[in-house]
């Protein structure tokens, strides 16, 4: 684990103020837990004591949970929903239809086919999984090269519009990843950012604590962003602050894009971020209230001993794991979809494929919120399993 600077200004005075634990998978966690922390400058929120940017570059290469693979790589209604937006708000902003764009972690690709259904020809995507690329090529005929960001320094072709659509927030090394970005772009080219938007995370907390998944290490606000972008060489274009639906829940979305100038700013004249302090504390006290019920739950099976098996075995449950007695529970087997995850083990007992459970009579806590009713309806009807099912969560549109 190392410490970090600001990410946006580069300074090392910073406040600790949270955190974030979790129980390790047998093989391929990344961590334990990180520190959320906010910049004694600038104000930013970030992800303090994190792995090397090499680990997570890796973590993704092996586990990468975007390539839908029980879905034969098609992607949701709400994320069809979501691209169409994204297209929309873009789409005024670039010259023409021969514009070149570029997808920088474009999963299976499903953003840049929106744009080539919308007449842009000319698409290419980076992903660093390979299962992600082959189904980029097989669904939509789309060249997907697999790369990390932080190994794409000398790619020839220039770009108009660069899209780091939900990217900035997994990625330690922020600086390095902009400059490389700004090279790929033509002067004057613009780049699409969307990230999570830390000043109205407390609107949003059906589920507790779950913006500091394992994965996020950065929580930004315009503000923030656009000290990071100036400082980086690109000038504000337009700002909007979507809300994304995901599956089951909603999230707030910063949509960005920012153009690309000629004068690198190193002096940097920063505006201080007074706002994601105080929403980072009122998000965490939103999440402790909002945590009330599922611990119940959770104390009522340790309580009661009785056996269970748990599905899901994501920064949800490993957070539980690391936070609540959930460790306590007389738990029998793991059960995720993810075929990442079979084999592997969370405390000492063993994550298994869904078909397991067709031997099995215990009842099923299903701890996910974004997948919650998927899970229970999966259970009922393509499993057509009766065991008990164990919610932590109110139904949402979804019933069995
Ligand atoms: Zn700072």
């Amino acid at each position: 684990m190392t410490e970090r600077h600001c990410p946006v200004c580069g300074n090392p005075s910073k406040q600790l103020i949270y955190h974030q634990s979790f129980s390790q998978i047998s093989e391929g966690s990344l961590f334990n837990g990180y520190d959320v922390v906010v910049c004694g400058h600038c104000g930013f929120v970030f992800a303090d004591n994190i792995p090397s940017q090499e680990e997570f570059d890796r973590y993704y290469k092996q586990m990468s949970k975007y390539e839908n693979e029980h879905q034969g790589g098609q992607i949701s209604i709400c994320t069809q929903e979501t691209y169409d937006s994204i297209v929309q708000q873009v789409k005024p902003f670039l010259a023409n239809e021969d514009s070149y764009i570029l997808d920088v972690g474009c999963a299976t690709g499903g953003l840049l086919a929106t744009f080539q259904k919308n007449g842009y020809k000319n698409v290419l995507g980076f992903d660093p999984s390979p299962s992600c690329s082959r189904t980029a090529q097989r669904l939509y005929g789309i060249q997907v090269e697999n790369r990390p960001v932080s190994e794409i320094s000398d790619f020839e072709a220039k770009f108009d519009l660069v899209i780091f659509n939900s990217v900035l927030e997994h990625i330690r090394d922020i600086s390095e990843s902009l400059k490389t970005m700004r090279n790929l772009l033509k002067p004057g080219g613009l780049i699409w950012i969307e990230v999570p938007d830390i000043t109205r995370f407390a609107e949003y907390t059906s589920v507790a604590f779950q913006q500091f998944s394992m994965e996020h290490i950065n929580f930004f606000s315009s503000v923030s962003l656009t000290n990071l972008m100036q400082r980086n060489g690109f000038e504000v274009e337009a700002i909007w602050h979507n809300v994304r639906q995901l599956e089951e829940i909603q999230d707030p979305a910063l949509s960005t894009l920012y153009r690309r100038v000629e004068q690198v700013s190193t002096s940097g004249v920063f505006k201080a971020d007074l706002v994601s302090k105080s929403a980072l504390l009122e998000y965490l006290d939103y999440s402790y209230q909002a945590d009330t019920n599922v611990l119940e739950i959770i104390d009522e099976i340790v309580s009661s001993g009785r056996a269970i098996v748990v599905w899901g075995v994501g920064t949800h449950t490993q957070r539980l794991l690391a936070t609540s007695r959930l460790k306590n529970a007389n738990i029998k087997a793991f059960i995720d979809s993810n075929p990442n995850y079979h084999g592997k083990k969370l405390i000492e007992v063993p994550i298994y494929s869904p078909e397991i459970l067709a031997g099995m009579t215990e009842p099923i806590l299903v701890s996910s919120r974004l997948y919650q009713d998927e899970i229970a309806t999966a259970i009922r009807l393509t499993l057509k399993l009766s065991n008990d099912i164990i919610l932590l969560y109110k139904r949402g549109r979804n019933q069995i």
